[in-house]
């Protein structure tokens, strides 16, 4: 038997080999992660991790004797570079090659670069993993202005650690308010002003031209040895700054998918249940692109790739079922949440920029309820943990809610959502 091999020793690889064992497959399991060490959380780098308040030990999801005791073998710091489907066989970057019955890529994302000049100065950074919050951390000891591209998740929670710790941050946004493509307006403008109040600063629809950085900017990029002074944004103005950390989203990690002939669009494509169109292979997490009952109307086909911890768990666990002979397609709903400051906002359901919107409480405690062609799209919420829950059940259930009865206080939400 060659067993069950997982490329990605992120979230959703090491759920997914957790979930075999728990569901007792015992056919032998080797994971193949490029980074070194043992599996981490991701979602501190950016927050604890990042502001001191927790060390690199507890982002490791289970310690080494775990994966021991479950005979779950991990080669850390190795590449994966080719798949021979006819075969059936990994082909490692480092030599060599793994046998392999059920394939399992689970490759994550990888940060967009700023496609300017002086991209790769000195202190030009990006965050994803373990390594990059590292550097980070150091930099911000050092740094005096900040400046933050993209005020998407990643930007504005670090842009609040930053300006805790008394930076001067300026965070360059090209859409015209933070978070545009996930949250409503209103919760938009709630965050707006809670980094205001932190002493952040916005630059909206605002472009990048340039950074540039001691001893000239030429055009090549090659002058990787100096270090950024300053953000030049389209019109003209250029921010002094010594520290830019670029948020602009993340590509799917799905070439090796693309190179061995799988169907490939922003995201491995895998059908409800996680498989690719080699049945020997399945994708999960961050880099598959998967049918979901929550994308209807969102994308022309109804895929969605979903960038999150629970859809990361869920899909290992999904698919772990199905390995193990209980196949179900996978429909849980997605949720998120993002720490910035000391505000926690958490989100469930799918929703578009053009969603309806209703609000359900105030000041700095409330939900926004989203609704697509009159049904509950989506719900967000700002320091209400129990509204949050109501929306992860009624949304499950697809129990009808109307936008009367979320924006009247007395409506008994709970009640429905039993
Ligand atoms: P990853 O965790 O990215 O793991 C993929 C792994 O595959 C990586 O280690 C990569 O090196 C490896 N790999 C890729 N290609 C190869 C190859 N060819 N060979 C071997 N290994 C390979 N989500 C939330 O829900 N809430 C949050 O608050 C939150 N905060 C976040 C903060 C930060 C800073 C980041 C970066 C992400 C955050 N996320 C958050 C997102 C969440 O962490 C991801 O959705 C989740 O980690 C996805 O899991 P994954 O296993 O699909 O991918």
């Amino acid at each position: 038997m060659s067993g069950i091999v997982i490329v990605g020793a992120g979230q959703a690889g090491f759920q997914a080999a957790a979930s075999l064992r728990e569901a007792g497959a015992h056919a032998p399991i080797t994971i193949v992660g490029e980074e070194p060490g043992l599996p981490y959380q991701r979602p501190p780098l950016s927050k604890a991790y990042l502001a001191g308040k927790s060390d690199a030990e507890a982002l490791s999801l289970r310690p080494a004797s775990y994966l021991a005791e479950h005979r779950i073998t991990l080669r850390a710091g190795t590449r994966a570079a080719g798949i021979d489907r006819a075969a059936r066989r990994l082909h490692l970057g480092a030599g060599g090659s793994l046998p392999y019955d059920h394939l399992v890529l689970a490759t994550g994302a990888r940060n967009k670069a700023l496609p300017v000049p002086g991209a790769a100065l000195d202190g030009v950074r990006q965050l994803r993993g373990l390594a990059d919050a590292d550097r980070l951390k150091a930099d911000l000891a050092a740094a005096g202005r900040v400046a933050v591209v993209g005020a998407g998740f990643i930007g504005l929670e670090f842009a609040a650690v930053a300006a805790a710790r008394g930076l001067a941050v300026t965070v360059v946004e090209a859409t015209a308010r933070p978070m545009a493509r996930a949250v409503s307006r209103e919760m938009g403008a709630f965050f707006r002003a809670a980094h205001e109040a932190l002493g952040v600063r916005f630059a909206f629809e605002a472009g990048v031209e340039a950074i540039e950085g001691t001893g000239g900017q030429g055009t090549g990029g090659q002058e990787t040895e100096s270090r950024v002074t300053g953000l030049r944004l389209v019109g003209g103005e250029t921010l002094p700054v010594d520290l830019v950390l670029v948020g602009i989203g993340v590509r799917p990690n799905q070439e090796l998918a693309e190179e061995a002939g799988l169907a490939v669009s922003d995201g491995i494509r895998v059908d409800a249940f996680l498989a690719t169109d080699d049945p020997a292979i399945s994708a999960i997490g961050d880099c598959a692109r998967f049918p979901s009952p929550f994308a209807q109307g969102l994308s022309p086909d109804g895929s969605t790739r979903i960038e999150s911890v629970q859809n990361a768990i869920d899909q290992g666990r999904s698919l772990a079922a199905r390995l193990t002979g209980r196949a179900a397609a996978y429909a849980a709903v997605p949720w998120f949440w993002s720490d910035q400051g000391r505000h926690k906002l958490q989100m469930a359901g799918l929703t578009a920029p053009d969603d309806a919107s209703v609000v359900r409480g105030s000041g700095e405690a409330f939900s926004v309820f989203r609704f697509r062609n009159g049904a509950l799209s989506g719900v967000e919420s700002v320091n209400r943990a129990a509204d949050h829950m109501i929306a992860r059940r009624l949304l499950a259930a697809g129990t009808h809610l109307t936008p009367d009865q979320a924006a009247d206080p007395g409506f008994d939400l709970k009640a429905l959502a039993m």
